[in-house]
């Protein structure tokens, strides 16, 4: 049975506008919001992947990327069905880019969630895999009992949620992971379906939170890799959301992806075009798959956490540099 949703308004003649993200989509009777997980029946909205987790798993949590949060801890992680985005260059398409109208996972409730990350030994619960803010009703029932319970709430996130799914959401997360895709509206329009906007609005205001921060970029070949719009990518994050904003530059793998299958493979050139661009916008940390995974503590250049694939050795001191102190990892 589809669960009521909560983040929406009811128009006229049974049309009610979902207020979850930046799509605010208007949705007659009978009608699929954008993400396809929201139908409107009789003029009330219903979730349809409400406790239907279509990916559950153990991460790393250096997996999501966060790199300076419980760095070497494992991160309990589930994703529904459905995205708000429609970017050709998805990875996980196979569960964003679908339903689940046909092929509903099994119900679990967010309380055995809770259960299931305390018994596989996760400090942390991921929602991640697709995007959390269409699924927000669940997460936000998961999240609940999991801070009661000392876990660690993370979003792995597009940005495109609303301020009202944000201001609910924001007293229980902890730390976010969000995708910065591109400077360029055009790209978002193009390849995401959505605007830019947005997204910058919403980082700004998680930057200035508590909530711990990381960025992702996909460096799609012609597409989101040129020079000069990096170098805009990284002033704004120095500039806006702070030079200690851990940036991951992430390679895209086309025969994985949805659609974009004619673009080619990120190359190492490329990456380490990007890594010294952020560098030179005088980012801290600039982290890729490849050659630059550790952290070096950026006062005194002492590694402090070691990173081989997934493999991590800490050598800091409760989070601090140890050969001058410098504060590295956010503990909480
Ligand atoms: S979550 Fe976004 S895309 Fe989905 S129905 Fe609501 S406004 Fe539309
Ligand atoms: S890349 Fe992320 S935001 Fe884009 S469709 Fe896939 S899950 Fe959604």
């Amino acid at each position: 049975m589809p669960e009521k949703a909560k983040f929406y308004h009811a128009l006229q003649a049974h049309v009610a506008q979902c207020d979850l993200c930046h799509h605010f989509c208007k949705i007659r009777d009978g009608r699929y919001g954008f993400c396809r997980t929201r139908v409107n029946r009789g003029g009330k909205l219903f979730t349809l992947n409400y406790g239907h987790p279509a990916a559950i798993g153990t991460d790393p949590v250096e997996k999501k990327p966060l790199y300076h949060f419980l760095p070497g801890s494992l991160t309990f992680s589930l994703g529904t069905y459905g995205c708000n985005f429609r970017c050709d260059n998805c990875q996980n398409w196979e569960i964003s880019q679908k339903s689940g109208h046909d092929r509903q996972p099994p119900f679990r409730t967010a309380v055995s969630v809770v259960q299931a990350a305390l018994a596989r030994g996760c400090p942390s619960i991921s929602f991640t895999y697709n995007e959390p803010t269409i699924f927000a009703e669940y997460a936000l029932d998961i999240m609940k009992p999991a801070r009661s319970a000392g876990l660690k709430n993370i979003w792995v996130s597009n940005g495109y949620m609303s301020d009202y799914c944000l201001d609910t959401v924001a007293p229980l997360l902890d730390a976010v992971n969000i995708d910065l895709k591109s400077m360029d509206d055009a790209f978002y329009r193009r390849t995401c379906s959505a605007l830019q906007r947005p997204v910058l609005q919403n980082l700004k205001r998680l930057a200035r939170s508590d909530i711990h921060l990381e960025i992702t970029t996909l460096l799609l070949p012609g597409l989101s890799d040129s020079p000069e719009m990096l170098r805009r990518l990284a002033d704004f994050i120095a500039v806006e959301l702070g030079p200690e904003t851990p940036w991951h530059l992430s390679s895209f793998v086309p025969w994985i992806s949805w659609k974009s299958h004619d673009i080619p493979a990120t190359t190492a050139e490329g990456t380490e075009t990007a890594h010294a661009i952020g560098k030179k916008a005088g980012l801290a940390y600039v982290y890729d798959q490849h050659h630059h995974t550790s952290t070096l503590c950026p006062k005194c250049g002492t590694t402090i956490v070691e990173r081989h694939r997934y493999t991590t050795i800490r050598h800091d001191k409760a989070g601090s540099c140890p050969g001058c102190g410098y504060p590295i990892v956010t503990q909480r």
